[in-house]
Parts: C-alpha cells; structure tokens; sequence
C-alpha cells in the first residue's frame, strides 16, 4: 500500500467530495431530523467527526456530532430541545429522550502570534469560521470527514479518506504544533490506534514523543476522562503499553511507571511486575468485552492493586502478621488520594477504589465469628471489591468458584430479611465489644456497613 500523501498541501484547496454508497437507514435518525432541519433553513450542516469515521469503517458509531454554519443561538432558536453548553467551547446538545445530537458551529484555529517560542496551549475556542477551516482544525486526518446524508457526499478537506484506508493516523497539519497546542491529543491517537488497530504516522509519534512531557500542563480533568476512556475502551492493556513508549505514563500515572519500569528497563523485575499489571488490563478488556462497563473505582483499583499489595507485602509490620484492613486501606489511599485530588476524580470513586483494594482479603479469609459474610456482602463497597476480585480471577486464572460463590452470596445478602441483618449487626457489635474495641476494625468490610462515615 502506497504512504498517502502529505495532507497540507490539499488542506488549502477546495475539498474532495467523494459519493457514498452507506444506505440510508445506515444513519442515525434523530441526527439526520438535526441536520435536515438546519439545511432546509438554509444553514450548511453535516454529519462530522467520530460517527462518519465509524460509519466508513463499518463500525458503529458511539454517538453522532453534527458540525453547521448556523451559530448555536441560531440551532437553539430551531429546536426546542436544543441547550446551549459549554463555554471554552459552546455547542448545543439537540436531546432526543436519552440520545444527545451534538450539534457544533464550524470553528477556525485560534489565532496564535508568529512570535518564536510562542506558547500554543489553546485556551479559548469560540471563534467561528467555514467548514473547511472547522476540518482543519480538528485533531486527526480521519476524524474530519464530513457527510451529507441527503447528498450523499463526503467532503474531505483533509485527505482523511486515504489515511482511513490506509489505516494510518496523522494529525491535520503540523504534528509538533498540533500536539503543542493541545497535549490530550497524544493520549486522543493512543486511543485511535489501539481501538481502531491503527499504524500512528511516523511524524505523528515522534510529536507524541516530544511533547508527552506536556501532558502536565494539560487541564486534569481532561486527562483524567481520557485516562478512564482509555482504561474501559476494550484496548487498555495496548493503550497503556503505547503510552508507556511515547513517554505519557511517565508524566500521568509516574507511580504505575514506577512500579513496572520504563519500556526500554532490562531489569527481569521490571518485567515480572509489568506482566502482572498487563494480566490486570487484559482481564479488564476481557471484562469490557463482555459488555460490562467498569465504574471509575474499579479502572482506578486496577491501576493501583499492584503498587499496594507490594507495599503491604514489604513492609516489615507484615513479617510479624497480617496487616490488617485499615492499615491495607491505609496504604491504598496514601496512593489513591494524591492521584484522585491532583486528577480531580470524584472523592467517592477515589475512596471506592481504595476500599475495594483493602477489602479482597475478606473473599479468602476463613469465616471465623467476627466476620459476618452477610455484612460483607451487603457492604456499600462490595459490588467494586467483587469485580476487583474477579478481574484478579481472570488475570491469575484462579479463584473462579470462590467468585461465584460471593456472586451467589451477594443476591441472597440482597435480598436477606431486615431483621437477619438486624440481628447479624447486633451480634457483631457484642463481638466487637467483648473484645474491647469497636466491631469490626479488622474486618473493613463490616465496620463500613455499620459506620457509613468511611471512618473504618
Ligand atoms: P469517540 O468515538 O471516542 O467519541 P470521536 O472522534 O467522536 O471519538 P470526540 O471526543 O467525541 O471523538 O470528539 C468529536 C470530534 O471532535 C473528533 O472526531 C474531532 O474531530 C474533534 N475533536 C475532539 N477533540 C479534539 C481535540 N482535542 N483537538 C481537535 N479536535 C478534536
Ligand atoms: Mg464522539
């Protein structure tokens, strides 16, 4: 397959426009009701972005974007179920009960000064423009397509329909600019080509390369989503290699880099402890193609259950027994807490993700009496504990009846008569107190469904 050609050049003439053959109810029909409506007032709209990508490639698209000349005051004024959102970036969601048609104003490239050294970081982006200048202003060749489903037409200013046969990713423009200007980008193309099994253009990685380090300065709640994007995307094992090359993790997750070593590392150690992260991932894509969604806790547990269990195992407080829950939790949110606060994920997720760490103790101690598996089970954090198990099951390929067995457990704690629980609860506490503390402290798992202030 021949390299495509450079796409600037014809970035600056008219587009291609190419007819599709995609058959009509290929498309979504609320977005087509979007883009029907602006074109019969007069307006240019198209269907833009990741749906035409998809659509092209036979997969199916995750939602529809729409890109139009009209501004958003002038959509809104079209649908009544169109809001005005965002302000760094202003569009306007058409809502169709549960579906959202994002419907985008074209926009031109922000202006930048020409002076040398100039920063790029882009920080306001409202400035309309025309569709050609919108295509270029996009991130990827293949990701600035337009469609119009009435003419059937993609209109390519960008030469994206090369790069999506070819099956290349390349940024629009120049790439050391473009992953300047906006350093999510490396962490957008690492998503592309491990979801799509895409080749990165060799500018385009070299870009990535030079500028991952800039991924600090980017807003972190960005990072974070792209992060958690990348953890349930099916391909996070791949995704987390790749950004482990280009020199993203190093600056994002350092204490997951840390801990597995740089890509290059010849140290065996290294690699024993990045195979038991991968195992993790894998189980994680396994678990995502199975249709089941993890929460952010869990992507976050996974990211970290290695890191604390070879802190709890080194410590030397556990050459002289066991460490308890608590301290186990300790651990995991001495972690888990400066990542949550500095990526500003939810508190909730961040102790979520903490506490299913301390808690997979619990599914393999034996039961003694003051360990209630009922309480256990009815725990508030019990459904990211199991699922943190089970994604230890598959990447250890043991412990499967264990699962299932607190699978089975869990219904029946669910659905157990107030008063059982009642009693369980009471009995627990006599434990606890005969003992001469509060019920529970060792066993987490109880003590939280009793004391809903994460105390422990
Ligand atoms: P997905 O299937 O993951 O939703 P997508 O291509 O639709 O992929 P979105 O994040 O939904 O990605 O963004 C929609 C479109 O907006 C992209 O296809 C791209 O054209 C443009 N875009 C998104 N983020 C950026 C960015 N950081 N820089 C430039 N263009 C971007
Ligand atoms: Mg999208």
């Amino acid at each position: 397959m021949p390299e495509p050609a450079d796409p600037r050049p014809r970035a600056a003439r008219s587009p291609r426009i190419i007819p599709t053959d995609l058959p009509h109810n290929a498309f979504d029909q609320n977005a087509l009701r979007v883009v029907s409506r602006l074109q019969r007032e007069g307006n240019e709209a198209y269907l833009v972005g990741g749906c035409v990508r998809d659509l092209l490639l036979g997969r199916r698209p995750k939602d529809y974007d729409v890109a139009t000349s009209a501004t958003p005051r002038g959509v809104k004024a079209l649908f009544y179920n169109g809001r005005i959102i965002g302000r760094r970036f202003k569009l306007v969601h058409v809502r169709y009960g549960e579906q959202v048609v994002e419907t985008a104003t074209f926009r031109r490239a922000p202006e930048r000064s020409e002076e040398p050294g100039e920063d790029l970081l882009i920080v306001e982006d409202n400035n309309w423009g025309t569709a050609q200048e919108d295509a270029q202003r996009r991130d990827f060749t293949i990701n600035a397509l337009f469609l119009d489903p009435y003419r059937r037409e993609i209109l390519d200013y960008v030469g994206g329909l090369e790069d999506l046969e070819a099956g290349v990713l390349r940024t629009i423009g120049d790439p050391y600019v473009r992953m300047a200007e906006d350093p999510v980008r490396i962490l957008r193309a690492v998503k592309f080509a491990t979801r799509l099994g895409f080749r990165i253009d060799d500018e385009t990685w070299d870009a990535m390369v030079e500028h991952a380090p800039d991924l600090a300065r980017s807003a972190k709640p960005r990072v974070m989503e792209e992060i958690l994007r990348l953890l349930r995307s099916g391909t996070a094992l791949g995704a987390l290699r790749m950004m482990r090359k280009c020199g993203a993790l190093r600056v994002i997750l350092p204490e997951v880099e840390r801990y597995i070593g740089p890509h290059d590392s010849a140290d065996p150690a290294d690699h024993d402890r990045a195979d038991s992260v991968w195992r993790l991932l894998e189980a994680l894509d396994s678990l995502v193609h199975e249709k089941h969604m993890p929460s952010s806790a869990v992507c976050v547990a996974a990211l970290f259950l290695r890191i604390v269990e070879r802190e709890v195992d080194l410590d030397p407080r556990t050459h002289h027994g066991e460490r308890s829950a608590r301290e186990v939790l300790e651990a995991a949110s001495e972690r888990i807490d400066p990542f949550a606060v500095e990526y500003r994920l939810a508190k909730r997720d961040g102790f979520k993700a903490a506490r299913a760490i301390a808690l997979q103790r619990s599914f393999t101690q034996p039961q003694t009496k003051r360990f209630s598996p009922l309480l256990f089970a009815r725990d508030p954090d019990f459904p990211e504990a199991l699922e943190l198990f089970r994604l230890r099951c598959s990447a250890w390929g043991q412990g499967w009846d264990v699962y299932e067995a607190w699978r089975e457990r869990s219904n029946e704690a669910q659905s157990a008569p107030p008063e059982v629980v009642e009693l369980e609860r009471k009995r627990k506490r006599r434990r606890g107190r005969r003992r001469g503390g509060r019920g529970g402290s060792r066993d987490s798992g109880e003590s939280r469904a009793e004391s809903p202030s994460h105390s422990d």
